[in-house]
């Protein structure tokens, strides 16, 4: 029987693969197959740490909707190599022929790159509309931060992931900027000033990661219910989960 390469290259899809492109649907079919193999609910204005091993999937549900979760993701084998949201926002493969890719926004597809452009983590869903609302400019609230406002002293983000983080060694002024989950940072473009609004999460909403190498990822759901419209001035729990083939 003789096929036409049309004919062959459907037989190749038929069968799943094609040179390593998988179909959409296999990939959606095998990942909806994955299973829970670590559940945790992390209480408002807490934190938790823990590893994603490659091809893991780690999730971050907002439970109420309306919460931020301060992400510090680091290359398991070497801690001195950590997200870089700068270089995640300008060093994303480019395809054949484009030119430079800065991005204001991380959406599905997106690396998170490392401090050595390693590939830690690739943004594979995200539910929340409009996609894509997550700050990669800020750093992390913290004591001071709250104190420069007239509060009382409290622990913000950066004391949360500097605990998680002191019994691997590594000491605060070493954390990098995290990516901060479901903030809704915008640039007011006319007055030069950077805006925090409510974040667009509804309850429920997700936002999923596969790891693309071994991961440490230091989170912190974030305290702030006084400054800043960050929380909704409601701190509320999350749910993380790593899911695995
Ligand atoms: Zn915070």
């Amino acid at each position: 029987m003789n096929y036409s390469r049309c004919d062959i290259v459907v037989r190749y899809l038929r069968a799943g693969t094609i040179h390593g492109f998988r179909r959409a649907d296999d990939v959606e079919s095998r990942e909806s197959r994955m299973n829970v193999v670590q559940e945790q609910i992390v209480p408002a204005k807490t934190g938790h740490v823990l590893e994603v091993a490659k091809g893991q999937h780690l999730r971050l549900t907002d439970l109420e909707g309306k919460q931020v979760v301060d992400m510090a993701v680091f290359n398991r084998q070497n801690l001195r190599d950590r997200i870089s949201t700068s270089y995640s926002r300008t060093r994303q493969p480019p395809q054949p022929g484009e030119g430079f890719r800065g991005f204001e926004r991380l959406v599905e597809g997106h690396l998170l790159l490392s401090t050595a452009l390693t590939p830690l983590m690739t943004i594979v869903k995200e539910t929340a509309e409009p996609k894509g609302i997550h700050d990669t400019y800020h750093r992390m609230c913290n004591r001071s931060f709250y104190e420069s406002f007239g509060h009382p002293p409290r622990d913000g983000c950066f004391e949360t992931i500097s605990a998680l983080m002191e019994p691997y060694g590594m000491l605060p002024e070493e954390l990098p900027d995290p990516l901060n989950v479901f903030m809704n940072l915008e640039h007011d473009s006319a007055n030069h000033r950077w805006v925090v609004r409510e974040p667009v999460t509804r309850s429920g909403d997700y936002i999923e990661f596969r790891a693309e190498i071994g991961c440490l990822v230091a989170l912190s759901n974030c305290p702030d219910d006084v400054i800043s419209a960050c929380n909704g001035y409601h701190c509320t729990p999350v749910k993380l989960e790593v899911l695995a083939p």
